[in-house]
């Protein structure tokens, strides 16, 4: 099994993209948007073409660029792609679970789709297939979604989802396509990112507006909360926009903000490097322990270290350089290999911090291990003293909505109840502060009740739904 070597952050699952563009080679920009994607998901990668008649699709175990050569990407010839790229939590990492799903029955024809996010209802629904006689392939919940669409009415993919869509509970965002059009779905919380974007006459859905950036693509808007897009031809009139599932309160996942999504992609108020720079403003106004230098844990926390150093006017410097070669690895993910691996990470520059009271910022502390490593590297290098600042607040609660995150017993704020003092103690620093919600909000500048927060509160936006029972009416008896 692979195991990834960054324990201390969150997971994002998956990054989605499609492209409805007659005029171009749409397998090698679903394969530039994919790399552009693939922070988002590292363990395989997929991508389906469909040509007006046929959908044809290659996926594999592996970085995007390990998946795809010159020879698969000329093999896929259409004028219609989506991919897909995924890190799966254990038990999942398997070629079964990689995606675009492909899908078909007679009056449909072929589909594919590619999902981000994980349904709060996944449970219940398994359940209620599985009494149905369905079969499952895979362990995901795509499949699910797949396997609904294909027992709905509709004589289209677009009339299916249509029907499907109110029956899923957050979070996805999904893109598909029939041999003919794409679609893409966001759900009604728009929990995970989706966005659309245009290149000449030719349109574009991605997880993140980097990956319009890297094919020279424009952002048009982000698909909104319930809404479903079917794209069946170039131009404003191949632009079509329907409500499929009743827009709730908006709770988009407020990591992407802190740290999921690309600091070069636009998610709400401008780029995520001047929010990410934003939130180390408002911490410095928080969190105002006497020092002579701000260093970040690269390369997340470099926009926050710099806001903050800036606000303080405490120089700024690289204290930790961040081995940018080491990638995934198939250490087993026990403790002491976890805690090696953290090493081979990272290394600490003595002549920057000898003697120095430092303030180390970071984005997040979920599990502690890497943070507390980090301090005794920084001591080892001569530091003072080792303060540590957080641009969140402390990560207490498990993520249900399309993250991979570790269970309470693992979150190291959550085995200290939230106390600091004893979190302070646990990482060794010399003092520690996490950015307060509010105000944590306020930096990204989106208005206070659009997020989910249900890591740092414990409150979801989506009921979790295990028993059958609680399912709606008509579909238990679908
Ligand atoms: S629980 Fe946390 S990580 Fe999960 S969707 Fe909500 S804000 Fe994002």
């Amino acid at each position: 099994m692979f195991e990834d070597e960054d324990i201390e952050h969150p997971h994002e699952e998956c990054g989605v993209f499609a492209i409805y563009a007659p005029e171009r080679d749409v397998a090698r920009a679903a394969y530039f948007g994919l790399y552009a994607l693939q922070h988002r998901g590292q363990e395989s990668a997929g991508i389906a073409v469909a040509d007006g008649k046929a959908i044809f699709s290659f996926k594999e175990m592996g970085l995007v660029n390990q998946v795809f050569d010159e020879h698969v990407i000329a093999s896929l010839k259409g004028h219609i792609a989506i991919g897909h790229t995924r890190y799966s939590t254990t038990g999942g990492s398997m070629i079964c679970n990689a995606q675009p799903l492909l899908a078909a029955d007679e009056q449909l024809g072929q589909f594919a789709l590619a999902h981000n996010g994980n349904l709060a209802n996944a449970s219940a629904l398994r359940a209620r297939l599985l009494r149905m006689g369905q079969q499952f392939e895979s362990t995901s919940d795509s499949e699910i979604i797949s396997a609904m669409i294909l027992r709905a009415d509709g004589a289209t993919l677009a009339e299916r989802v249509t029907h499907v869509a109110p029956f899923l509970s957050a979070a996805y965002s999904l893109v598909l396509c029939s041999v003919s059009e794409v679609i893409a779905v966001r759900d009604p919380y728009a929990v995970r990112p989706l966005c659309l974007g245009k290149i000449d006459d030719s349109w574009i859905v991605a997880s993140e507006t980097c990956a319009l950036d890297i094919l020279g693509g424009q952002f048009v808007r982000e698909i909104a909360p319930g809404e479903m897009l079917v794209i069946d031809g170039a131009g404003e009139s191949g632009l079509h926009s329907f409500h499929v599932a009743e827009p709730m309160q908006r709770a988009g996942c407020l990591f992407e903000h802190i740290y999921f999504s690309r600091p070069d992609s636009q998610l709400g108020a401008g780029s995520l490097y001047s929010s990410r720079q934003r939130m180390g403003v408002a911490l410095a106004h928080e969190f105002q322990v006497d020092a002579d230098l701000v260093i970040a844990v690269p390369d997340s926390a470099i926009p926050a270290a710099t806001g903050y150093a800036a606000a303080r006017g405490i120089p700024y410097a690289d204290g930790l350089i961040k081995n940018r070669y080491v990638g995934r690895t198939f250490i087993q993910p026990d403790q002491q290999l976890r805690e090696r691996g953290v090493r081979l990470k990272f290394n600490a520059l003595p002549d920057i911090l000898r003697d120095k009271r430092v303030i180390m910022i970071d984005d997040s502390i979920v599990r502690g291990t890497t943070t507390r490593q980090l301090v005794q590297l920084l001591r080892q290098a001569g530091a003072a003293e080792v303060h540590v600042g957080v641009t969140s607040p402390p990560f207490r609660h498990p993520c249900y909505l399309g993250i991979d995150v570790a269970q309470y017993n693992e979150l190291i704020a959550s085995q200290h109840n939230g106390d600091v003092a004893k979190i302070t103690q646990a990482i060794a620093a010399d003092s520690l502060h996490y950015l307060s919600l509010d105000v944590l909000i306020e930096a990204t500048g989106l208005p206070k009740n659009s997020f989910c927060v249900g890591c740092f509160t414990g409150t979801y936006p989506a009921p979790i739904v295990e028993n059958e029972e609680q399912l709606p009416i008509i579909l238990q008896n679908n």
